[in-house]
């Protein structure tokens, strides 16, 4: 309580002096050290995903010993002729173990969040509440020259991934969203999502509703927009070790919805062997996008991390969270070593998930306890709650150029958040996903005014104190 009063006493000096706005703008030009954005989102990913996974592999994805983490918060504006979204609430969290069940974003809507810094309705795709549409932070990044790219392990054009550029009020629509991302600048899209093979990898009768329609498969196939199109897992592995080159690729996986997690069987099923990993992936796009000396921005995402939350899979979803792991590690290996002239220096990389999905604490069901750690190679003491999304904090972690931009939006406070999960207090600060697009922005190195912010600083005192004011009302 202290320091949440502080830290609101402070921002309230700052805007009394104008002090905050000046510091504000001041950084918009003087940061800017990111040549390159890399943010990593694990779909459906909460604090008790990384805990399971932690425990079940008797080890530690390599972004939790990052110096820059934290909470956020993952509210949308609600949706369309539904809920209103609200901002997450800390009392009513511990008080209500039903709470965390109610009023969850989506992913379309958190992906508008975070890469525009404005929140939308559910359901959609860079659109506003009012119809207009938004301009991502990955297509500035491209119309400054920079390479831009979407990876994932669900369908390429799955919410997610699609919002990277596309613009619909329905995230279902593959039609659009495929010709949207065909036509796009994107230099990288790879994921699943191939319409002549089954969830299992096995060549079956075209069913082209996975990316609308023919026309658009015939698109991607023959090369539309100068990409080279590969689906071969050898291809993948190509483009992963150097053997094969391209400025400009499109990547389809020989599976249909996701690379593993909707393969049919027991949990433990053998993996589809025709496809390749997040890792591999991962290595093939950083391989393509530093090939541009702007630098690039991309999203990598372990999407099926969700599925299999909703599916109540825990050892499914563990599985897809250590691939996950495996390509952030990727990342970080890309970086120490300097790839390209590419390291930490010029780089900003985030780790994140968009929401959490399907209410995983420990083995009581129903109430706030944690997981148990049942020992290395062992599933942990978990049990889930539901078979949705759930709107309590996920965390974030930050490292390289312009990581600490983050300190600046620490601005909600649950003082639990280290009790209940039996985590850092790092986590008991929280920012808003709209701030992962303020941060991209101003660590960008050739940052584009946006029209909120020069709103923001136009109305000055008042747009300020109102940010504040959202703020204390959500801790
Ligand atoms: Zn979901």
């Amino acid at each position: 309580m202290k320091f949440k009063q502080s830290k609101t006493r402070t921002a309230f000096v700052g805007i009394a002096t104008g002090a905050l706005i000046l510091a504000s703008s001041q950084m918009a030009m003087a940061a800017g050290e990111a040549k390159n954005v890399i943010l990593m989102i694990s779909d459906g990913q909460g604090f008790n995903t990384v805990k399971a996974t932690d425990y079940f592999t008797g080890t530690q994805g390599v972004y939790e010993s990052f110096a820059i983490k934290g909470s956020m918060n993952t509210s949308s504006a609600g949706s369309s002729g539904g809920y209103t979204g609200i901002p997450y609430n800390p009392a009513q969290m511990w008080a209500n173990f039903n709470y965390q069940k109610s009023g969850a974003t989506d992913s379309a809507s958190a992906a508008t969040a975070m890469y525009t810094g404005v929140k939308n309705y559910d359901n959609q795709l860079n659109m506003t509440t009012s119809g207009a549409q938004l301009t991502t932070f990955f297509e500035m990044a491209a119309s400054q020259g920079k390479a831009t790219g979407a990876v994932s392990t669900v369908n390429f054009d799955h919410a997610t991934p699609a919002a990277v550029v596309a613009n619909t009020t329905n995230r279902n629509d593959y039609t659009t969203i495929t010709s949207q991302m065909i036509n796009s600048n994107l230099d990288v899209i790879m994921g699943a999502g191939h319409p002549l093979y089954n969830n299992n990898g096995q060549a079956v009768a075209a069913n082209y509703s996975i990316v609308g329609n023919q026309a658009n498969w015939d698109a991607i196939t023959s090369g539309a927009n100068g990409r080279t199109f590969i689906d071969s897992l050898s291809s993948f592995e190509a483009l992963a070790d150097g053997t094969m080159n391209s400025n400009k690729v499109f990547g389809i996986a020989q599976v249909r919805d996701t690379i593993q997690d909707s393969r049919t069987g027991a949990p433990t099923a053998p993996l589809n062997t025709n496809v390749p990993n997040l890792t591999t992936m991962t290595q093939g796009a950083l391989n393509v996008l530093d090939n541009n000396t702007n630098g690039f921005a991309v999203m990598i995402e372990g999407g099926a991390v969700d599925w299999a939350n909703h599916a109540n899979g825990l050892k499914r979803s563990i599985d897809e969270q250590i691939d996950f792991n495996n390509s952030v590690q990727t990342v970080v290996d890309y970086l120490n070593a300097g790839t390209n002239g590419n390291d930490w220096s010029n780089t900003l990389l985030i780790v994140t998930a968009d929401h959490e999905t399907g209410g995983l604490w420990g083995p009581v069901a129903g109430t706030f306890n944690q997981v148990v750690d049942n020992g290395a190679g062992n599933l942990p003491g978990a049990a889930y709650n539901s078979g949705g999304h759930t709107n309590t904090l996920v965390p974030f972690y930050a490292k390289g150029a312009d990581a600490d931009l983050f300190l600046n939006y620490l601005n909600g406070v649950d003082e639990n958040m280290d009790n209940m999960y039996g985590i850092d207090t790092a986590f008991n600060s929280y920012i808003d996903n709209t701030n992962i697009f303020q941060v991209m922005n101003t660590a960008n190195s050739n940052p584009v005014p946006v029209p909120g912010s020069v709103l923001l600083l136009g109305s000055g005192l008042v747009g300020l104190a109102g940010f504040g004011r959202r703020f204390r009302q959500a801790a």
